[in-house]
């Protein structure tokens, strides 16, 4: 792999960085604070082609390559976590997704929408029983005629407020695990879905994260993506890929907390000095920077491998579980630095601490990573 990158690659990341300062780090606080980040940041990210990264043109997608959609999801991470996963969600699990396992018709129907801005997609998988065993999902689609009839609820549905279309997974027939799951394109206007947004969240407060309830949701078969009983599969494809840019997401917030860091340390005097100039203060920036530059080198690897159409599950697990650890230890680092301003959210690095804490938790817990790492080097399942 070239560490170097290709003037294309270098072009799209100056364009996500300069896009941040201008459209996202204005409002960082502001949407912090109120619990939700301007809506109208959805058409302009489209406008962009930030949210057709990877998708064919013939699609109304942006094409690049994956070491490009995972640079700017790191300056939006690095911006703000909560944009960045809007479009995680919506262009990495929704339409990358329905580019890969969708008929003619689907893409045609979705994917110019998604890589728009005009539709935002959310992806329904977690339910308030089932988080790691997703497996063991009991929403359940029944079959009636050319419909399905949908039951059951959805638990931390990032977007879900804000989609016009769920990816959602649901139990089709009687095979018992994930062989009975099937996954559903339904719009989220359907009769019968009502969402409702969760609020008090720790982190990622810009985000509208919400529970879906589906009662007798009626959709046409056509809605069926992929073959039934072929959903987790659909979710476990789906889930691999996004662990590379959540990974890619966290690069930014590490990022983001060195930048912070090293700016603090040389504005703060005390003792008659600039900290920069204490040792202890340079080991905490310097394990930040560490941090950092491995995170992102595993990142990066992923990228490389799902070019080269190579295997890149267990690498996506490994990027993912490191860099979420190292977000959540180099937000803290940098707050140690900010003494006690970083507690105020005039600074950023609280943010960042709060933002940083759900990437060991979602799209696969760090222990259910290394379940997974486990599994692909002993050749044993642990679940
Ligand atoms: C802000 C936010 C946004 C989210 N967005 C989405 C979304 O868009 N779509 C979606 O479908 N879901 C989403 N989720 C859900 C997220 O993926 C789940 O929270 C996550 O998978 C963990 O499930 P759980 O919360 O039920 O925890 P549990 O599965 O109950 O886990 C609790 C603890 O037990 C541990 N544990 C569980 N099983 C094992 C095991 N076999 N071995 C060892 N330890 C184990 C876990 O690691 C964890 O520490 C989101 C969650 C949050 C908080």
């Amino acid at each position: 792999m070239n560490l170097e990158l290709s003037e294309e690659q270098d072009a799209v990341r100056q364009l996500a960085e300069d896009f941040v300062a201008r459209e996202i780090t204005p409002h960082v606080v502001e949407w912090d604070r109120a619990e939700s980040v301007d809506k109208a940041i959805v058409e302009k990210l489209g406008a962009l082609g930030f949210l057709g990264l990877t998708i064919p043109e013939e699609y109304g997608g942006s094409g690049g390559d994956h070491l490009a959609y995972c640079l700017v999801t790191e300056e939006l991470g690095r911006g703000d976590s909560s944009v960045r996963g809007i479009v995680s969600v919506s262009l990495g699990l929704v339409a990358k997704t329905i580019a890969s396992w969708g008929s003619e018709e689907q893409k045609r129907q979705w994917l110019p929408k998604l890589t728009s801005g005009e539709a935002v997609g959310c992806f329904g998988l977690t339910e308030p029983g089932t988080g790691s065993d997703a497996g063991n999902l009991g929403t359940k689609a029944v079959r009636d005629g050319d419909d399905y009839v949908i039951n059951g609820s959805k638990m931390f549905i990032t977007n879900g407020t804000w989609a016009d279309v769920v990816l959602l997974f649901a139990r089709t027939g009687d095979t018992p695990g994930h062989r009975g799951v099937s996954a559903f394109l339904v719009p989220a206007d359907a009769p019968g879905l009502t969402r409702r947004t969760i609020h008090g969240k720790l982190g990622l407060r810009g985000q509208a994260t919400a529970e879906l309830v589906l009662e007798d949701v009626r959709v046409p078969a056509s809605t069926l993506m992929g073959p039934e009983g072929k959903g987790f599969s659909v979710a476990m494809s789906a889930l691999a890929k996004g662990r590379m840019s959540v990974a890619a997401g966290c690069v930014g917030i590490a990022q983001a907390a060195l930048d912070a860091a090293v700016r603090y340390a040389g504005e703060r005097e005390q003792f008659g000095r600039s900290i920069a100039s204490y040792q202890l203060v340079q080991e905490l920036i310097s394990d930040i920077s560490v941090d950092v530059d491995a995170a992102r080198m595993l990142t990066w690897r992923v990228a490389d491998l799902v070019d080269r159409g190579q295997d890149f599950a267990t690498a996506a697990s490994t990027a993912k579980l490191f860099a979420s650890e190292a977000a959540v230890r180099a937000a803290n680092n940098a707050l140690q630095v900010f003494g006690g301003y970083g507690y105020i959210d005039e600074y950023p690095v609280g943010k960042l601490v709060r933002d940083a804490r759900v990437m060991t938790l979602y799209e696969g817990t760090s222990q259910i990573q290394k379940l997974i790492i486990g599994r692909a080097l002993t050749g044993v399942s642990a679940f």
